[in-house]
C-alpha cells in the first residue's frame, strides 16, 4: 500500500460489526492505527453480528444458492412457516441478484469451487474467536460444541445426501445418528424427528452481541479510536480516497475499510462501484427461561433455523426473508420461528421471549467480497458473508490486514475478488 504519511498507517474502518471489528483488531496487532466508525455501538441490534445464532462452525461451507433450491421455492413460499418468504414489492429491485443466486446454485462447477474458498475460510474460526475472546478478556463467550442436523423425515434426510457428500469429500468428521439415538443425545427434541448427523470439532459463541463489544473494548483498550457517528459519504479523486464524511465532520486516512455488512452496498454505490450485494434478512426469538436442554447446537434442517443455548437463554435463529435493508421487521417471521420451535421443543417455555431481525449480508454466488476496491489503490473490501459472517470475521480480518500491512495468511483468495461480478 503506498501511504501518504510516514510511519504506522492510519487505518479507516466504516462498520464494528464482526468483519470490522476483526480487519482493526489484527490491523492494530500489525502496528496500524485505527479509527473504527459505527453509528450505533458495537455489538447493538442494529447489526447483525448482535443476534445471529452464533455457530462457529468450521463445517459450514456449504454455499447457499444451491442446486434444486428454484424446484423447492413455491412450497417454501406457501408454507406459513416457511424458511423462507419474499416481500414482492421488493421483487423488481431483487431480480437482478436473484439471477444470479438461482445461476450459481445451479452451476455444479461453482459449488464445488465455492465450498472449497468457504472451507479455507471457516477452517480457523474457533481458534481464531478463542484466542481474540481470551485477549478481550472474555474466554467464556466462545466454547467447543458439536453440532446436529435434525430432520423430520427420511425425505429430508435423503435430500441432505450431497452436503453428506461435501463433507465427506472436505474431512469433516461427523456420524449419522438413527431415531434411538437422536433421542438419546437430545431428550427433549420432539419424537416425529427421525434422523440426526452430529458433526465433531464446531464451536459456537454465548452471545454474539457482547463478544463483538469485548473485540472492540479491546481495540480501543490498546490504542484504537471508536467514533460513534454515521458514515454518509466517501470522499474519493483520482483513483484514491481521501476520507470520509460523517455526521461529525471528515475524517481522513492513509487506507480505508469498508465492512458496513448489508449497508456497505449503500456506500459503494457511490463510489461507482457496483457490487451485487443484497440482504437475506433472518430473525431470532430468545427464550430465556426455555424449561428444555440442548446440549448441541441444533439445525433444524427443513425450517434453516438453529436452537444455540446462550447465556441469555435458548436461541432460536434462522429462515430467509428477501425484502431489502429498509423494510420493518414483518412480526410474523419471528411468531413463525416460535411456533416452529414449539413443535421442535413441545416442552419448550415461552414466556419472556424476546425477538429480533437481522440483515444478513449476501452476494448471489455465497461468497464474500474481501479485497481491494477494483477503483482505488487504497480502499478495501470486506463485506457480504451471508449466513457465516460470524465465523469467517477473523480470518477475513487477517486477510485484510495482510493486504494493508502484511503478512498475508496462507490461502487462496481469489474467489473473493471483488472484480469477479
Ligand atoms: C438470523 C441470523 C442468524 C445468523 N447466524 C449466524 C451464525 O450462526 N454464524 C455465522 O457465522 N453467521 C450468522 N449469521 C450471519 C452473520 O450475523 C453476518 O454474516 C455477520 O454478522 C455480518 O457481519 P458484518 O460485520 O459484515 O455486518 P454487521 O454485523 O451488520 O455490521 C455492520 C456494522 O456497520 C454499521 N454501519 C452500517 N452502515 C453504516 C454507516 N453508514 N455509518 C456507520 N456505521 C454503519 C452498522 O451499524 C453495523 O454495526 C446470521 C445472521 C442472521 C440474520
Amino acid at each position: 500500500m503506498s501511504s501518504k504519511t510516514s510511519g504506522p498507517p492510519h487505518v479507516v474502518i466504516i462498520g464494528a460489526g464482526v468483519v470490522g471489528a476483526c480487519c482493526a483488531t489484527y490491523l492494530q496487532e500489525q502496528g496500524a492505527r485505527v479509527t473504527l466508525i459505527d453509528r450505533q455501538r458495537p455489538g447493538d441490534d442494529g447489526a447483525s453480528s448482535f443476534g445471529n445464532a452464533g455457530v462457529l462452525a468450521p463445517a459450514s461451507f456449504v454455499p447457499t444458492p444451491a442446486p434444486g433450491m428454484l424446484a423447492k421455492v413455491p412450497g417454501w413460499l406457501l408454507k406459513e412457516d416457511g424458511p423462507l418468504s419474499i416481500r414482492w414489492s421488493y421483487l423488481p429491485r431483487l431480480l437482478p441478484w436473484l439471477v444470479r443466486f438461482v445461476r450459481a446454485g445451479g452451476d455444479a462447477v461453482h459449488q464445488e469451487k465455492a465450498a472449497d474458498a468457504l472451507a479455507a475460510l471457516h477452517a480457523s474460526t474457533l481458534d481464531l474467536h478463542s484466542r481474540l475472546a481470551m485477549e478481550a478478556g472474555v474466554p467464556g463467550l466462545v466454547a467447543p460444541i458439536e453440532y446436529l442436523h435434525v430432520y423430520g423425515s427420511e425425505k429430508a434426510y435423503a435430500e441432505a445426501g450431497r452436503i453428506q457428500t461435501m463433507y465427506r469429500e472436505r474431512g469433516v468428521d461427523f456420524e449419522v445418528l438413527g431415531r434411538g439415538e437422536l433421542h438419546e443425545a437430545e431428550p427433549d427434541l420432539a419424537s416425529h424427528y427421525v434422523k440426526g448427523v452430529r458433526i465433531k470439532g464446531q464451536g459456537r459463541t454465548l452471545n454474539p452481541g457482547r463478544l463483538i463489544r469485548a473485540y472492540v473494548d479491546r481495540i480501543v483498550a490498546d490504542g484504537g479510536e471508536l467514533r460513534l457517528t454515521e458514515v454518509t459519504g466517501i470522499e474519493a479523486s483520482a483513483g484514491r480516497v481521501k476520507a470520509v464524511r460523517t455526521g461529525d465532520g471528515t475524517i481522513e486516512g492513509d487506507a480505508f475499510v469498508l465492512s458496513a455488512g448489508a449497508f456497505s452496498r449503500g456506500l459503494a454505490d457511490r463510489l461507482g462501484l457496483d457490487l451485487p450485494l443484497d440482504t437475506e434478512r433472518g430473525y431470532h426469538v430468545t427464550f430465556p427461561d426455555p424449561g428444555v436442554t440442548v446440549s448441541h447446537v441444533v439445525m433444524e434442517a427443513e425450517g434453516k433455523f438453529v436452537a444455540n443455548p446462550m447465556e441469555m437463554g435458548l436461541r432460536f435463529a434462522g429462515t430467509v426473508e428477501l425484502a431489502g435493508v429498509d423494510a420493518p421487521p414483518n412480526p410474523r417471521r419471528a411468531e413463525a420461528i416460535e411456533r416452529l420451535a414449539k413443535r421442535m421443543y413441545p416442552k419448550l417455555r415461552l414466556e419472556g421471549a424476546t425477538r429480533w431481525m437481522g440483515r444478513r449480508p449476501s452476494m448471489p454466488d455465497g461468497l464474500p467480497v474481501v479485497g481491494p476496491s477494483p477503483r482505488h489503490e487504497n480502499l478495501w473490501l470486506a463485506f457480504g458473508h451471508g449466513h457465516t459472517g460470524m465465523i469467517a470475521g477473523p480470518t477475513t480480518g487477517r486477510i485484510v490486514a495482510g493486504m494493508i500491512t502484511g503478512p498475508m495468511p496462507n490461502l487462496d483468495v481469489a474467489p473473493f475478488r471483488a472484480d469477479r461480478f
